[in-house]
């Protein structure tokens, strides 16, 4: 299905770059260098297509609908969860939910699986890296509940300590939340061995996903969490989608998140006899062309294959460390052995924020900020990292340009 389909142990990176219309486009007169991919990814002409061939040839409302289209918008919408199911290595297509994105999945365990589990003196244990959208859910179910949170520290790499880790794990945690990958530092946690200890403990493991999907190969059953959660923005899909994956016995005990249409057997006045995950955790008409745009991602993704991705980013992650590092007055934030397409760092002197702008007026966009992880941040000392990230379509040329930004970012504040 697409162009690049026959290459895959390696890339052809020239080929990819031609899926993606937005890399034509130029950017205050230069050829745009897009490296703010842990933000959001750019999205290729397959996904773009499939959104525009359900709309054009498929759209009705899903479910119920005896008519000939509504028909084609549930195969469309079922279909896609059944990619979805593949792509993350669910073993059953009914433990996939699909929800507004990372967010949204994080928050419906919080509310529907912890909220009525915790209880006063019972622990969450999340670690210091965590996203904003890993950390807030659950301070808001702490508060519901009387349950805590509990902080897993990192070396000084930027990678989790696992003994300190491992420390913390006491007979009151219950949860265990924890990022795949770091949009922060690029960090790649071990996810397995640490969903093996909490399972170990008797603690349910929610893992955020968001910047592992487009680098690594999911395989949720193999890592041994309980709940994982992605986006498909930032692996070449839609915004406004993404899936909640969970264990199918843990799903099928849990109430609604929110009510509606959609999630329901039978209504009556006197009561609601509610439908089957994952129909009960998506109330309402769905986001039925974000879950196809999803599924094209996800399909080429695999066309392309996750392995080769992988070592062409790699490659581009080893580069642009040298490149980077080399600059006079940088210091790299996040320095873990095993990282994943996210390079932060500091330029003495120069605030993040100029540092973004002066790039941007190169053509080079950058991310410059807190990354929503202001804990972290925090605990580094820093208000704020500049970061380049990574994705398929990226080269060394590009990296190139990155590094030429930067020496004139040092010029203007020499
Ligand atoms: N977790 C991580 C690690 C992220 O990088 C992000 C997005 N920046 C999120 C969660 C939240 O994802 P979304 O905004 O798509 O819900």
């Amino acid at each position: 299905m697409t162009t690049a389909t026959q290459q895959r142990s390696t890339l052809d990176v020239e080929v990819c770059r031609r899926d993606f219309p937005i890399l034509a486009t130029e950017v205050r007169g230069r050829p745009l260098v897009y490296l703010d991919n842990a933000a959001s990814s750019q999205k290729p002409r397959q996904v773009i297509a499939a959104i525009e061939t359900y709309y054009r040839e498929k759209h009705a409302n899903v479910h119920r609908g005896v008519h000939h289209l509504a028909q084609l918008a549930t195969d469309a919408y079922e279909g896609a969860r059944d990619t979805v199911a593949r792509h993350l290595g669910a073993r059953d297509r009914r433990e996939v939910v699909f929800v507004r994105g990372t967010t949204e999945a994080i928050n419906l365990v919080a509310q529907s699986f912890a909220r009525p589990r915790l209880g006063a003196g019972d622990e969450i244990l999340l670690t210091q890296l965590e996203h904003h959208s890993n950390i807030v859910p659950w301070q808001l179910v702490a508060q519901q509940t009387g349950a805590r949170i509990v902080v897993a520290p990192l070396d000084a790499t930027g990678q989790l300590d696992l003994e300190q880790f491992e420390a913390r794990l006491s007979p009151q945690t219950r949860i265990v939340g924890l990022a795949h990958v770091s949009n922060a530092l690029g960090t790649v946690l071990p996810v397995a061995e640490v969903c093996e200890l909490a399972r170990q403990r008797g603690a349910v493991t929610v893992v955020d996903g968001a910047q592992a999907a487009p680098h690594l190969q999911l395989d949720v059953a193999g890592l041994g969490c309980d709940f994982y959660a992605v986006s498909a923005h930032k692996a070449y899909g839609p915004t406004g989608i993404g899936a909640l994956w969970g264990r199918g016995e843990l799903l099928a005990a849990m109430p609604p998140y929110q009510g509606g249409g959609e999630m329901i057997r039978t209504v009556s006045f006197e009561g609601t006899d509610f439908a089957e995950a994952p129909a009960r955790f998506e109330a309402g008409t769905p986001n039925i062309a974000g879950a196809v745009g999803m599924a094209a991602a996800f399909d080429y993704l695999d066309a392309l294959g996750l392995e080769a991705i992988a070592n062409h980013e790699h490659d581009l992650l080893e580069y642009a460390t040298r490149q980077v590092a080399a600059i006079e007055g940088v210091q790299l934030v996040g320095t873990a052995a095993n990282k994943a397409s996210v390079l932060s760092f500091l330029l003495d002197g120069v605030h993040a924020h100029d540092v973004g702008t002066i790039l941007d007026t190169e053509g080079v966009a950058v991310r410059v900020g807190h990354h929503c992880a202001q804990p972290l941040m925090d605990s580094l000392g820093i208000a704020a990292t500049a970061r380049a990230s990574f994705a398929l379509y990226n080269t060394r040329q590009e990296i190139d340009a990155l590094v030429a930004g930067l020496e004139r970012v040092r010029e203007l504040f020499a």
